[in-house]
């Protein structure tokens, strides 16, 4: 089975019926950058920051993060890399900037730190636009985002990060700057985000967690924390819909788009692009290939009006084992 998966990896990721399914991969760690040499991929979906952050002794300057940064770019180009601000807070934090409090995940994370520590985001999106500098790949990705004024404020950094290069000469464009939507209040005013954003990415992990107030990390309500539960999937639509009317392309990056039924589940929602780590992408792939739009469509329908996730899970089971 892995040699006939692994043997399908440079034909194209599409369904029976025709429809183009991007797919992207996660990367953070040096080891994944160059991904599976044959695997046809779209690029990365999601670069998180973080994990270079995390195997240094202290913040990376600027020249160093630029050249990191650069690898990614370089390395990947043409395709897109998508890089996230820095994550850290919740379940993630730095030797050399630890965060302490109580309820870490409703607490100082993500886009909330840099935003206070405007410096640091500085020197980040100055290396990222530098490490850019002759190429037109980057995407700058914000996690954590709650407020639009949040956006707003880092898009007047980033114009005032392009305006400083410039004048050290520097030939550098202002790169498309896009949304984690991983907040539940998100979903809520896409509209608003959709007027100061260029592309959302759905951080699903994140997601399942506070739409079911569910800690993800923690086991005793680790049977709770399942993004197959049916609120989850009907935000997981309503986004794709919405995206879709207001015309903003969005992806998925959370785990949930690197497992099989999920990617199909995601593809029959309306979503086209998918990231994941690269040891998902041949089965994902394989899942995609053997279904069909209009198949997908349908189940979704179904799925979507199933009320536990019991029924939800024992429906999916049954209607795929009536595909093979
Ligand atoms: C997510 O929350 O789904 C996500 C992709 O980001 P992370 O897992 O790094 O929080
Ligand atoms: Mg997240």
């Amino acid at each position: 089975l892995i040699s006939m998966l692994e043997s399908e990896q440079s034909l194209p990721s599409e369904t029976s019926d025709g429809q183009r399914i991007r797919l992207m991969i996660n990367t953070g760690l040096a080891v994944e950058m160059s991904g599976s040499p044959v695997a046809r991929i779209d690029g990365v979906g999601l670069y998180r920051t973080e994990v270079p952050f995390m195997m240094h002794q202290r913040f990376p300057g600027e020249q160093e993060q630029a050249r990191l940064y650069r690898e990614q770019l370089a390395g990947f180009a043409p395709l897109p890399v998508v890089m996230r601000t820095l994550d850290i807070g919740g379940d993630k934090s730095l030797p050399y900037f630890p965060i302490e409090e109580d309820n870490a995940f409703l607490g100082w994370r993500g886009l909330r730190v840099t935003l206070d520590h405007p410096e640091v985001l500085m020197v980040q999106l100055r290396a990222m636009l530098r490490a850019a500098e002759g190429l037109d790949n980057l995407r700058i990705l914000l996690p954590m985002v709650t407020t639009f004024e949040e956006v707003e404020t880092v898009s007047r950094l980033l114009d005032r990060a392009l305006e400083e290069l410039r004048e050290e000469g520097l030939k550098v464009q202002r790169p498309l700057l896009g949304i984690m939507i991983e907040v539940p209040a998100v979903i809520y005013q896409l509209e608003a985000f959709a007027g100061c954003v260029d592309f959302f990415s759905v951080g699903s992990n994140d997601l399942t967690q506070y739409l079911l107030a569910v800690d993800r990390g923690n086991a005793r309500v680790s049977a709770l924390y399942d993004a197959f539960q049916p609120a989850v999937l009907r935000a997981l639509a309503q986004i794709a819909r919405d995206s879709r009317r207001l015309g903003v392309p969005v992806s998925v990056c959370g785990e949930l788009a690197g497992d099989p039924v999920g990617a199909l589940l995601l593809v029959g929602m309306g979503y086209r692009v998918l990231s994941m780590n690269a040891p998902n992408l041949s089965r994902v792939r394989a899942a995609i290939r053997r279904a069909s739009l209009s198949g997908v469509r349908e189940l979704v329908d179904e799925a979507l009006s199933q009320e536990s996730l019991v029924q939800t899970r024992a429906l999916i089971f049954e209607r795929m084992e009536a595909w093979e």
